[in-house]
């Protein structure tokens, strides 16, 4: 069934152009893979003339079967004064062999007349010269009107005749690109019904992130009836980014109610999102809409009471329908029932009436007052918790540690020995590491991993220091908090002592624990 919206991903092309994002020729199939999967409709997969490794992309694209999207190659019109059979441009792009190509042209006559120091109708003719020459060899082309609202907003006749132009030479959608990303929602909407109402061919909505209205701009063009969005999967994209399909996708579906990916995509957005991050190697935005980490979490007493009442009552869709989930947290202004909601979350039956609620509530109090943060540290709280209701026997425990640090010529050695007992057995181990932290990380994993394998897999992803201010007049305290995974969850532990080293091995303590007490 054809879309209503029509999704193209140039992740691999214009959000490559994003600063300290650099994508290997594997990590490119990777993701297409990825989104292909997902549904997206094309996936472009770079711009042939510019790099061997895009050509190489488009080699390998060949072999493989796509199942829902359509390889797109990316070029600009040919060169002006140069027959278009001639030039080097079109053979590089035919030489990808993609189905589907997209050419970028000039919209703006300041642009033709100063940058590209051509006539306004020579201009014209390379538009329609490109695309007609794409068509005699078989491909849809998709056509990108570069500066298309700055190029309107000057002059509006010139602009509406490059867009005919490329219409007429047979392009299959016409993109209207805010290139610089500085136009706003209001005048995306007016310029693009404008076109819609002068071509009749299917328009598309391009758009940038540079007033931080990147997906708004996007949205006010396919309300004004744009059947085409092109973006990038996280926003990646030269200078602030591109338009974020991650909030368009579910937009179309949840609220514009559109057809856009399949329906059953959506609750693996979260997963996409992450899995595109995890290969660019950059951090998940926690504050991301849709599927951070905070997208869903509660903090205030009064909504987390409303939340377990009627969870429509601050939250504007089901976590659940994007991948997300609901998270309350914890902290100094949370009552009771976010720790009996927190409770349910991890896994443990705790309702108001049980004593040990009150317990359980002046403990994390009390240790909230000593400098323990549990917002991003539920591994910690979960086994407070768990500790206190089911009184349960520890798995082992640290019996002794010994930390040594020594420089030797431009090298620290840092060396950790570990004692720890599981039942009536003892386990002695020495690591080194690159920090103290590292090698008592090393030290402890090696002890435990005997008695349980499964920590093996643990790898520690995040470590934070806070220094936390002394009002006391003894020593400051360290706050410790640490971020680990099993390869499929994440979560954070605490620990806080006057003393760092201390104050980590309680933090990767809770967190081995965690992973063994967990189902
Ligand atoms: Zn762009």
């Amino acid at each position: 069934m054809k879309p209503q919206v029509e999704i193209y991903d140039t992740t691999l092309r214009d959000g490559s152009q994003g600063e300290g994002i650099n994508f290997s020729l594997m990590d490119k199939l990777r993701i297409a893979e990825k989104l292909d999967a997902f549904g997206v409709h094309y996936i472009e997969g770079g711009w042939p003339g510019s790099n061997p490794k895009d050509l190489e992309f488009f080699a390998q694209a060949r072999r493989r079967k796509w199942r829902s999207a359509r390889i797109a190659a990316f070029s600009m019109t040919r060169r002006k004064g140069v027959a278009v059979e001639k030039d080097d441009l079109m053979r590089q792009i035919l030489e990808a062999e993609t189905p589907v190509v997209c050419i970028v042209g000039k919209t703006w006559l300041l642009h033709v007349t100063e940058v590209l120091r051509a006539k306004p109708d020579e201009n014209l003719a390379m538009i329609g010269d490109t695309i007609r020459f794409l068509k005699d060899h078989g491909k849809t082309v998709i056509y990108d009107a570069e500066h298309s609202f700055d190029g309107f907003k000057d002059k509006p006749e010139y602009a509406l005749a490059t867009w005919q132009a490329a219409k007429n030479a047979g392009a299959s959608c016409i993109v209207l690109c805010d290139t610089n990303g500085g136009c706003l929602p209001g005048e995306i909407a007016r310029i693009t019904a404008l076109a819609r109402s002068k071509l009749s061919a299917p328009i598309g909505i391009h758009t940038h992130n540079d007033c931080g209205v990147g997906v708004a701009n996007a949205i006010a063009g396919l309300e004004a009836g744009a059947t085409h969005v092109q973006g990038t999967i996280n926003g990646y994209g030269e200078r602030t980014g591109n338009c974020n399909l991650i909030s368009v996708i579910p937009l179309l579906h949840f609220k514009l109610k559109k057809t856009g990916v399949p329906a059953k995509s959506l609750p693996k957005l979260k997963e996409l999102s992450e899995f595109v991050d995890e290969i660019a190697n950059v951090r998940h935005d926690p504050r991301q809409p849709w599927v951070g980490q905070t997208a869903f979490a509660h903090k205030g007493g009064m909504h987390v009471h409303a939340i377990g009442r009627a969870s429509r009552s601050y939250e504007h869709i089901e976590p659940e329908a994007v991948g997300n989930f609901r998270r309350v947290l914890i902290s100094d202004m949370s009552g009771r029932t976010n720790i009996v909601v927190k409770a349910k979350e991890l896994g443990f039956k705790l309702t108001p009436e049980m004593p040990e609620l009150k317990s359980i509530t002046s403990r994390i109090k009390q240790l909230e007052s000593e400098g323990c943060e549990y917002e991003a540290a539920e591994g910690s709280l979960a086994l407070l918790i768990g500790k206190t209701l089911a009184h349960r026997e520890l798995p082992f425990t640290v019996n002794a540690y010994h930390v040594s640090m020594r420089r030797d010529g431009k090298d620290n050695i840092c060396e950790a020995t570990v004692k720890v007992r599981v039942g009536d057995q003892q386990a002695h181990t020495v690591a080194e590491g690159d920090g103290p932290v590292n090698a008592l990380d090393g030290a402890l994993r090696s002890a435990l991993g005997r008695f349980f394998p499964k920590l093996r897999r643990i790898t520690l992803i995040d470590y934070k220091v806070r220094i936390l201010d002394s009002a006391t007049g003894t020593a400051a305290k360290t706050r410790v908090l640490i971020q680990s995974t099993d390869g499929k969850r994440e979560w954070g532990t605490v620990g806080v002592s006057e003393n760092i080293i201390e104050a980590s091995l309680q933090a990767l303590v809770d967190s081995m624990e965690y992973a063994l007490l967990r189902k």
